[in-house]
């Protein structure tokens, strides 16, 4: 029995290559549109053209055992740019939330359609989150009732902060279809492009990942066919029986959270180490009182402590990454804890790179201050800090902590 934490070969020849496309992409493009507050279309086609951004590209990441291809993938692209990393990737959440419930064809069915093909690239969005119900998954209020004359499913209800919500290709709904059964009554439906009633007016501007489009997708007796409903209508009928009967069963909503959280971690990781670089390089060229500012403890100290924090915090994420490719159970919230702390190290050491860039690192001449905007999201998406404090309190207590 082996074991290794340097990576393969296949490992760090992926991590060069999509290295070299956030150098060559994303870096350039990065300001521009992140002042625009537009989805990059032409960067999205231009990682669709090579190979980055399609539904084989992910099969790919997501076949290797070791679990690291897709933490490398996204730590690289979010060092290129937060905004346009999520734009490139926030589709995969819809694919995971299709990947944590639906049956073999509908994968085969939607996964291809939320990402379109290279001439044509698409998006997607997952839509859990409501005005009221962000944390508290179970406040949720969006409606699916089953129509037996038609075969139809018929939503209705408000998505809050979609990402890619109205200009997806394919929506994922979270959706109540038995308001008793609190979280465990919900289920998942994909729209189809297309579908009349979903509706989506205006996208919210925001503090940060302005690259990536993020809206309120309103829905108003959409109709979906049966087969959109993700896992199937027995599956749902025997998941409801249980829950009644008081079984235990997972909400759909906190599993595709489960296998995505490493993945979120990671890119809180590409953006904290993007600014770290960029200070370690400003404190060793910057003097005052006659030498470079690195030469005081206070600024070296500070710039070994920022690095430490992301080296440990990619160990986790690597851990709960390789944990969940083999389904090794998450006794402990690992995946919830690689994402509290990947999201925290972001938000502070990029914190940190603005203060030791000083005057300049609070101007938008230098790129810290869009990714200092940028990190904060880590705290608050995907469940917020605290949500990740209850799982992993909860699963190391053995408690049901409220
Ligand atoms: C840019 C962006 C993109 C997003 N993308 C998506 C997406 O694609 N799909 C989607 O479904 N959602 C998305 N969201 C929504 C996001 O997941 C929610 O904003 C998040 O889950 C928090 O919910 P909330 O905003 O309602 O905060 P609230 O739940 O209202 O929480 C407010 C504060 O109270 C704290 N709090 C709440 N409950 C507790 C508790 N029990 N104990 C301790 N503290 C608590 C929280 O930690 C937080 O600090 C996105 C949000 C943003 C801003």
């Amino acid at each position: 029995m082996s074991f290794s934490l340097e990576l393969t070969e296949e490992h760090r020849d992926l991590r060069d290559w999509v290295h070299g496309f956030a150098v060559k992409e994303i870096r350039p493009a990065a300001a521009e549109w992140d002042e625009r507050e537009e989805t990059p279309w032409p960067v999205i086609s231009e990682a669709a053209r090579i190979g980055l951004y399609g539904f084989e590209t992910l099969a790919t990441f997501w076949a290797d055992e070791t679990g690291l291809s897709l933490p490398i993938v996204n730590e690289e692209l979010f060092w290129g740019d937060g905004g346009i990393g999520m734009a490139i990737f926030g589709t995969t959440l819809a694919v995971a939330g299709i990947f944590a419930s639906g049956t073999p064809d509908q994968l085969a069915e939607w996964v291809p359609q939320c990402y379109g093909d290279a001439d044509d690239p698409k998006v997607a969005a997952f839509c859990s989150s409501e005005p009221d119900a962000g944390s508290d998954v179970a406040a949720m209020r969006t409606r699916a009732v089953y129509d037996e004359a038609t075969d139809e499913w018929v939503l209705n209800g408000q998505k809050a902060w979609a990402t890619n919500g109205g200009i997806a290709n394919v929506h994922v709904v979270q959706a109540v279809v038995d308001p008793e059964l609190g979280p465990k009554g919900q289920a998942a439906f994909v729209v189809p492009p297309g579908t009349p009633g979903l509706s989506s007016p205006s996208k919210i501007r925001k503090h940060g990942l302005r690259a990536s489009h993020t809206a309120d997708v309103y829905l108003d007796d959409v109709r979906v066919p049966g087969r959109c409903l993700l896992g199937g209508k027995e599956k749902l009928d025997e998941r409801l029986a249980r829950a009644r009967e008081g079984g235990r069963s997972s909400s759909q909503a906190m599993r595709t959270f489960e296998l995505s959280r490493p993945t979120v971690g990671a890119q809180a990781l590409g953006i904290a180490r993007a600014a770290y670089e960029q200070a370690l390089e400003y404190a060793g060229q910057r003097e005052t009182f006659g030498r470079p500012i690195i030469d005081n403890q206070g600024v070296a100290f500070t710039l070994a402590d920022m690095r430490t924090e992301i080296d440990a915090a990619r160990l986790l994420v690597w851990r709960a990454a390789w944990m969940g490719r083999n389904e090794v159970p998450f006794e402990a919230g690992e995946g919830s804890m690689s994402k509290l702390k990947a999201g925290r190290v972001a938000t502070w050491v990029t914190e940190r790179a603005v203060q030791i860039l000083g005057g300049n690192g609070y101007t938008r001449e230098y790129p810290v201050e869009r990714m200092h905007r940028d990190a904060k999201i880590y705290d608050i998406f995907e469940g917020t800090e605290q949500i990740q404090q209850l799982v992993v309190a909860r699963a190391v207590s053995g408690r049901h902590i409220p």
